[in-house]
């Protein structure tokens, strides 16, 4: 029984977990199940809602637990591309950010795991807000379900960990988050379908290797060279592009699966000969593919200092920077911008912190 009129917040709560709350209150194990269901499959916002659970236990649910973590502020629709955001507030008045991202086949939901981030990276508008704290469980799950509830949960068919902040600092949540999505109670999304993007803490690469979680793993390369990379990503500084390729090169043999590198191109910074020689040499070490990402303005945020002197490459040099890649037998993929008039795009998620 919950004493001290704190309200016990489900949702979160893996299927494990669940069967320990109803059994220390003195329930069968088999009501986590049904709460599971309810919650994640079913999208249930109430209890009232979860039809199989007696209307006792129900009303002393509702007496001593939560259901929902996160309440929807706006949306926002880019008219040229369909991109969706949505701005959520938490229980302590937070603002964070998802991105729904449709595509030809597939419709993709960005998350995010932190409120900011704290990893500073130069090119980023979410680094340029700051960083207060990691999501919860419930936070990062909630994300998902109210938006898959608007769309309907069959419109959401891919995940992608690349909104506001560095799932490997919040790695235990970032964990538990998959294993709710990808429950077969769930009915939700296979693994494959579930992309994790990483700026670089490499013994959390290792760490997901080897904790036997499949998913896919994007890395944020942005550039093969350790002084530039640190310039641009300071926390280079602290997990070298060395360190990182060899915990990347351990995950794509223990996992025998290909690493995307995510690469935003920077006018004279990442564009030029020298980066596709260094390019082609990680990319021939490591079972990998480059998605290249135009990039995207972070004006709204009056960037200082090297935030306000970078310029994106332009698309035509893109794609002969691609041209040269391929050429060399890299993989390279050159990633759409979608919904950068709303700034729902790569990088430009930003609330202001109070
Ligand atoms: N912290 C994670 C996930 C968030 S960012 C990571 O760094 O991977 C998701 C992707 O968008 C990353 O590859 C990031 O480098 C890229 N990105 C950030 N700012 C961008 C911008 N202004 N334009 C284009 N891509 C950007």
């Amino acid at each position: 029984m919950n004493t001290n009129n704190k309200k016990i917040q489900l949702k979160g709560l893996t299927l494990p977990e669940l069967e320990e709350y109803f059994v220390s209150i003195g329930e069968p194990k088999f009501r986590g199940r049904q709460v599971f269901n309810w919650m994640y499959n079913h999208l249930a916002a109430d209890f009232s809602e979860m039809g199989n659970i007696s209307k006792e236990l129900r009303q002393k649910l509702s007496a001593n637990c939560e259901l929902q973590t996160l309440n929807l502020v706006t949306t926002q629709n880019s008219p040229s591309t369909g991109t969706k955001k949505y701005l959520f507030a938490t229980h302590d008045e937070r603002k964070i950010e998802s991105v729904v991202i449709p595509e030809k086949e597939r419709n993709t939901l960005c998350i995010s795991t932190q409120v900011g981030c704290p990893l500073d990276c130069k090119f980023c508008a979410t680094g340029l807000m700051g960083y207060k704290r990691n999501l919860s469980v419930g936070e990062v799950v909630d994300q998902y379900l109210l938006t898959a509830k608007e769309h309907g949960k069959k419109n959401i068919t891919n995940i992608v960990y690349m909104g506001m902040g560095e799932p490997f600092l919040n790695y235990e949540t970032t964990l538990k988050s998959v294993e709710i999505f990808t429950h077969e109670l769930t009915k939700g999304l296979s693994r494959l379908r579930i992309t994790i993007s990483t700026a670089g803490i490499a013994p959390r690469i290792k760490d997901l290797a080897d904790c036997g979680v499949r998913v896919k793993l994007a890395f944020s390369l942005h550039s093969g060279f350790e002084d530039i990379r640190s310039m641009i990503m300071p926390i280079n500084k602290k997990y070298s592009l060395k360190e990182n390729l060899e915990a990347l090169k351990y995950y794509a043999k223990k996992t025998k699966t290909r690493i995307t590198f995510e690469y935003t191109m920077l006018k004279d910074i990442n564009d030029r000969n020298e980066d596709i020689k260094a390019l082609t040499k990680i990319c021939s070490s490591i079972p990998s593919k480059i998605n290249i990402i135009p990039f995207n303005s972070i004006k709204h945020m009056a960037p200082e200092g090297i935030s306000s002197k970078l310029e994106p490459t332009s698309l035509t040099e893109i794609h002969q920077f691609a041209d040269k890649l391929r050429n060399n037998n890299i993989t390279v993929m050159i990633r759409e911008t979608q919904g950068d008039d709303i700034a729902a795009a790569c990088g430009q998620l930003a609330v202001k912190i109070n």
